[in-house]
């Protein structure tokens, strides 16, 4: 039975109420239907995990670096948010040239030449307290080296803004060891979230899921009880899609 789409939270949905719950309002209440402007930071990271899903989805011994590279450029054209997104011609030369050389790199690791992974862009879900659902699409699952679960890796192509031991805090983190733990019927023994131009990872193994699925579900208690959904200013407000919308976001901005 297909859940409503007001039980539904996907780990961005939550962090946007937590970020500023009159954001959420626009967004997920209101559904206020808005021109998002179109970004070489999107662009660039669609084209970089849709290669790195072409590639994983080989035998490590069909993966090569021409097969990462024809992918990335194929996403790339096909890209619709691609229109507007660069300055000019040069500039998007520029980020697909850094994309090249990112993939160039990863191709060189034991990773690329070794992985197995046992799952590739696959939504997952996990319903709680019986009619609500957390959902995510996860870049990948693999088996733990050690047996008796699995790693669940989501590729990021921003900067690393995460404390060394604070992916636990995360909530996409948390929704991903819930959802894959539900779906595949397995342990979530580590949850790797894998900052590719900055070259580092943070790890974190999860314990107590019972304890993070109730404060889960303390969360989604609170948007569901909430009826004045109050802007939350900060200095986020100048990337936001609802500014112009938004008085108090106006005033912070300035
Ligand atoms: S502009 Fe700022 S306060 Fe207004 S909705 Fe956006 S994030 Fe919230």
């Amino acid at each position: 039975m297909r859940v409503p789409r007001d039980k539904r939270f996907s780990p961005s949905q939550l962090n946007t109420f937590v970020q500023c719950p009159r954001k959420y309002s626009f967004q997920y209440v209101e559904r206020v239907p808005i021109e998002r402007k179109p970004s070489p930071h999107l662009v660039f990271g669609s084209a970089i995990h849709a290669a790195l899903d072409a590639v994983y989805a080989l035998p490590p011994d069909q993966r090569t670096l021409a097969v990462a590279e024809d992918a990335m450029r194929e996403a790339w054209k096909a890209d619709k948010e691609r229109k507007g997104a660069f300055e000019s011609l040069e500039d998007e030369r520029a980020w697909g040239l850094k994309g090249l050389a990112l993939l160039a790199r990863i191709a060189e690791t034991d990773d690329f030449k070794q992985a197995t992974p046992r799952a590739l862009e696959d939504w997952a879900s996990v319903m709680v307290e019986g009619d609500r659902e957390l959902f995510g699409k996860v870049d990948r699952v693999d088996d733990h080296a050690e047996g008796g679960g699995v790693v669940v890796i989501d590729y990021k192509t921003g900067k690393c803004r995460i404390a060394e031991d604070g992916l636990g805090d995360e909530l996409q983190a948390q929704v991903y060891a819930l959802a894959v733990q539900a779906s595949m019927k397995t342990a979530v023994r580590e949850v790797r979230f894998v900052f590719l131009e900055a070259e580092t990872e943070r790890i974190w193994e999860p314990t107590e899921l019972d304890e993070i699925e109730a404060e889960l579900l303390r969360l989604i208690d609170k948007i569901a009880a909430t009826t004045e959904f109050a802007p939350a200013t900060s200095r986020l407000c100048g990337w936001c899609d609802y500014l112009d919308l938004c008085p108090a976001g106006l005033a912070e901005v300035g």
